[in-house]
């Protein structure tokens, strides 16, 4: 059906449904808002599609295998075979149960639902394009709009993502076999999940990376015990070298590296995984008819409530500049925006915003390092708790890492915390609550916690700052 240039109206509009639109658009519904999403691709955007998601069924189903192969000092002697085609389409049918779910939430709450790309004609009207050729498009008119459009991959010179063998991590999520050899460029977050992953399905797996080591913005310590297990995965990892380019070989490829020395390496491979980051998506929409402008590297910037300089069109998620692009700190903006919309006093607080890498173990941040509580004018008091002390990590025998609290020493109040071990995605939480709550280390330490679990080490690294531990020495 060809639709001709119609023009419908809408009090807000939110561009792009990934977990900072569809969650502005669901609770702008909620706040009784005439509410319409505009979406080009897929319910859900990187995260649900591309992302956090098919990433973590990825990797759940990497460890089921390398853990049932490994537990040999168990007693547990088993060879599991992988079958990547049949993973893949159990990840595919958890992402698509999970982007139905957000279609039809955001129906029920009664968002009107728009599928296309959006461009801006002006600061009070984008038109949207549906579909393929022929499928017309229409103009929307808004009073407020939402700028929710992601981030895409960054390409590098000499890896064309076109070419069969270079991956994006999205290549990747998508292979129905594993290569006998992987390059991967980039020891980031994206980088050191994904290479663990395909290390314990089988891969032989070789990171290069620019900078002298792996996770770059985690403490080197926190970045050292992520290291030394993939080094025990047989993880190849070479620093202070970049990707220069790929060439075909009789057998596979062969990708060339080079040192700011101008030293050049070369290792073989049958797939090369391109993961040195994400761009922002503000380049595709015009947003100069809207009288907005993005930061050299294409981010916008915002205020406290996540307005633009045009005061009525707000950005939230990967867009943003200056916060993390994380899938939660997406939701949280675009939940503070409509809420903004809808008249409400709310700000975005940066306070403790956790983070997770799911590596192997995993990494949880939230707030303050002690680096940055000194820098901030505090005097930190600092407790740790390594898991081989914790019952609990010995008895599921994942033991390396530790937690770590960082508390104002004078008045007590959690300001961080770094966690290192199994869990630790999920532990994180409790101490991201803590500094949410003004919580103090007394407040953590005296909490009663369930025994035997990983969570009592997040109590024990509080008793540990306050000179109290029981199952570890004291600082
Ligand atoms: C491999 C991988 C693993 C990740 N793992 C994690 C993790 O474990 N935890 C975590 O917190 N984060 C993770 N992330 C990051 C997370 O996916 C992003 O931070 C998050 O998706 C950002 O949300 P968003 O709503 O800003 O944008 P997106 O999720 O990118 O959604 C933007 C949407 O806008 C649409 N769009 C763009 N332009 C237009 C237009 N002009 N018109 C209409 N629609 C448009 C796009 O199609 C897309 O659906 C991961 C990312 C990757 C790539």
């Amino acid at each position: 059906m060809v639709v001709g240039d119609i023009a419908t109206g809408t009090e807000l509009l939110v561009i792009g449904a990934g977990p900072g639109g569809y969650v502005a658009a669901i609770r702008a519904a909620q706040n009784g808002i005439d509410t319409t999403l505009v979406e080009k691709d897929a319910y859900g955007g990187t995260c649900l599609n591309y992302g956090c998601i098919p990433s973590k069924a990825l990797i759940t189903g990497a460890n089921l295998a390398h853990e049932a192969g490994n537990a040999e000092e168990m007693g547990i002697h088993a060879d599991p075979v992988v079958d990547m085609s049949q993973l893949r389409d159990w990840k595919s049918g958890v992402v698509d149960q999970l982007t139905g779910g957000v279609e039809k939430l955001c129906k029920a709450n009664g968002v009107n639902l728009v599928e296309g790309t959006a461009r801006f004609k002006d600061e009070n009207a984008v038109r949207i394009a549906h579909g393929g050729e022929g499928q017309g498009s229409e103009t929307v008119e808004f009073e407020h709009c939402i700028i929710a459009t992601g981030s895409r991959v960054i390409q590098i010179p000499g890896f064309d993502f076109g070419d069969e063998p270079v991956w994006s991590s999205r290549d990747a999520l998508e292979a129905d076999t594993v290569p006998e050899r992987l390059v991967v460029v980039g020891g980031g977050y994206i980088g050191m999940e994904l290479s663990t992953t395909f290390a314990k399905l089988g891969a032989d797996v070789t990171v290069v990376e620019m900078l002298d080591d792996i996770l770059p913005g985690y403490e080197s310590d926190v970045a050292r015990v992520v290291r030394k297990r993939a080094e025990d995965l047989g993880i190849d990892m070479h620093f202070g070298e970049g990707a220069s380019g790929w060439r075909d070989e009789d057998d596979g490829i062969m990708v060339t590296t080079e040192t700011e020395d101008g030293e050049e390496n070369e290792y073989r491979a049958d797939k090369v995984l391109v993961a040195v980051g994400r761009s922002p998506v503000t380049d595709t929409m015009d947003i100069e008819s809207a009288g907005l402008e993005a930061d050299d590297r294409g981010f916008l910037s915002v205020d406290e409530c996540r307005r633009t300089d045009v005061e009525h069109i707000y950005a939230v998620g990967d867009v943003v500049e200056d916060t993390p692009m994380l899938a939660h700190v997406a939701s949280k903006e675009g939940i503070v925006a409509a809420e903004h919309v809808a008249g409400e006093p709310v700000a975005f607080d940066s306070q403790a915003v956790p983070a997770a890498v799911f590596t192997d173990p995993e990494i949880g941040t939230v707030g303050m390092t002690e680096a940055d509580a000194e820098e901030a004018g505090f005097s930190p008091v600092v407790g740790q708790m390594p898991f081989r002390a914790s019952g609990r990590a010995l008895t599921t025998n994942h033991a390396d890492g530790f937690v770590r609290v960082v508390a104002d020493e004078e008045s007590g109040f959690v300001l961080g915390a770094q966690i290192v071990g199994p869990e630790a995605s999920e532990l994180i939480a409790e101490l991201a609550f803590a500094i949410e709550m003004g919580a103090t280390l007394e407040d953590v330490a005296s909490t009663i916690h369930t025994h035997p679990t990983l969570a009592e080490a997040v109590m024990e690294a509080a008793e540990n700052a306050l000179g109290q531990a029981i199952h570890t020495l004291n600082r």
